[in-house]
Parts: C-alpha cells; sequence; structure tokens
C-alpha cells in the first residue's frame, strides 16, 4: 500500500523535456497498466519494449521505447536510471545495481540509443532513488573486483560512512568493517565515460535506505524486518 504522503518523485532535467513524461514511483506503487517491463536478473540485457510487454515477460534489465509505450524498471536499492533521447525523441528505462552496472547494463542501453539514432550530447539521464554511500556497506574485497572491471576508472568511496544530512531514519549501520559505496556516482562516470555532458545527467539526492519513504530498502529491511515494496521508475514519450 502507498504510504499517507509518499512522495512521486520527478527529475528537474526529464521534467524539463516536454515531450516525455516520467515518475520514480514511490515503493508499491504500480507504473501505468500499458508499460513494457523486463523479468529483472542483474544483467546486461536491453530488449526493445515490444518484448517487454506484458510485463516481465521476458528477461531483460533496461527496456527502449521508440514508440510511446511506457517502459520501466522496479528497484529497491539498485539505482533505476530513466534515459531520454532529444534527437529522436526514444527512451529507456534501465535497471542498474552494482552487477548490472559492472556487467556493463548502463553501456548496452546507450548503445541502442546510438543506433537509433541519437548522439551521446543529445542524452539526458535521471539516476533515481537508490541506496547511497550513507548505507551503502560492502567488504574490501568487493573493492578490488570492482577496480579490476575494465569499465570503472575511479570508484568512489569511502573508510568511514559518510552523514547523510536528509536522512529521515537512521543510517544502516556498519556490519563487516567494510567500505562506504558510492554505486551512483559509479553510473554517473560510466555515462560520462561515454560521451554524455555532465549538466545532462541529474542523481536525485535521495537514499533508499535513510531518506526516501518507508519499505524503499531491500537492505534495510533485512537490518530491521521492516518490509519492503518495489518502487517503479518509468518513462514515456507522450503522443
Ligand atoms: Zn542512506
Amino acid at each position: 500500500m502507498m504510504q499517507k504522503g509518499s512522495p512521486v518523485r520527478t527529475s528537474d532535467l526529464l521534467a524539463s523535456l516536454g515531450w516525455l513524461k516520467h515518475a520514480f514511483l514511490p515503493a508499491g506503487v504500480l507504473p501505468p497498466e500499458e508499460t513494457a517491463c523486463g523479468h529483472q536478473r542483474h544483467s546486461a540485457t536491453v530488449v526493445m519494449s515490444e518484448a517487454a510487454f506484458p510485463r516481465k515477460q521476458c528477461e531483460a534489465d533496461g527496456v527502449i521505447a521508440i514508440d510511446s509505450r511506457p517502459v520501466a524498471v522496479y528497484t529497491a536499492d539498485c539505482l533505476p536510471v530513466l534515459i531520454a533521447d532529444t534527437r529522436r525523441h526514444h527512451v529507456a528505462a534501465v535497471h542498474a545495481g552494482l552487477k548490472g552496472t559492472l556487467a556493463g547494463v548502463l553501456q548496452q542501453a546507450v548503445a541502442k540509443l546510438l543506433d537509433f539514432g541519437a548522439t551521446p550530447q543529445s542524452l539526458v539521464v535521471a539516476i533515481g532513488p537508490a541506496i547511497a554511500p550513507c548505507c551503502y556497506e560492502l567488504g574490501e574485497d568487493m573493492l578490488g573486483k570492482i577496480a579490476g572491471n575494465p569499465l570503472v576508472s575511479a570508484p568512489r568511496w569511502f573508510s568511514a560512512q559518510p552523514h547523510n544530512e536528509r536522512a529521515v531514519r537512521p543510517q544502516a549501520q556498519a556490519t563487516q568493517h567494510g567500505i562506504w559505496f558510492d554505486l551512483p556516482d559509479l553510473a554517473r562516470q560510466m555515462l560520462l565515460a561515454m560521451g554524455i555532458p555532465a549538466a545532462q545527467i541529474d542523481v536525485l539526492p535521495v537514499c533508499t535506505y535513510c531518506s526516501a519513504e518507508p519499505q524503499s530498502s531491500y537492505r534495510r529491511n533485512s537490518h530491521v524486518s521492516d518490509g519492503y515494496a518495489l518502487r517503479y521508475s518509468w518513462i514515456q514519450r507522450r503522443e
């Protein structure tokens, strides 16, 4: 159930494009009925909207629409990434957790949009609510694996847990003497490396663990068992 007062979040950058609609929905709220969405597997597979409708009929972590069908991804702590091509008016929704990001799901989505006539300079990207470095602890061994990935140049992380001044509930407590990893920044860096201008990449400053609405975080639920529900993020070209 939608919590009273749960906000539908949007990106100012995407909202400035009059030809599309989008939303980062709160936990537990479904996207429009006609939305295409893959059965997500933390893979780098990106498909066209017709392959992913009805919802979850194929395995994919990214969906592209070159028509006016809405496309969506569902996330808990992973990154929901919405992409708009201002040149051809195509859109994409991408589910980018750590695993999918390292597998290249963002590169696959951008490559497909370029195949359909986009240029890196014509893409506008919004990264929605996801677990932020204030709450995302990883074992130090993971850092070696991440740094060894050919798609990664300089991953951002902290040895001391960053304080989140926007937190509305307690931040995650350390469980493994690990490091605090910045997953949204990893995606941002990859998008920059693909030639997308920094001014065209919006990162919403909302951590699913400590500053989004309740039930947003799979990881928080694994720590304090207060439940979680999927968060859908969708984007659609207007008719
Ligand atoms: Zn947090």
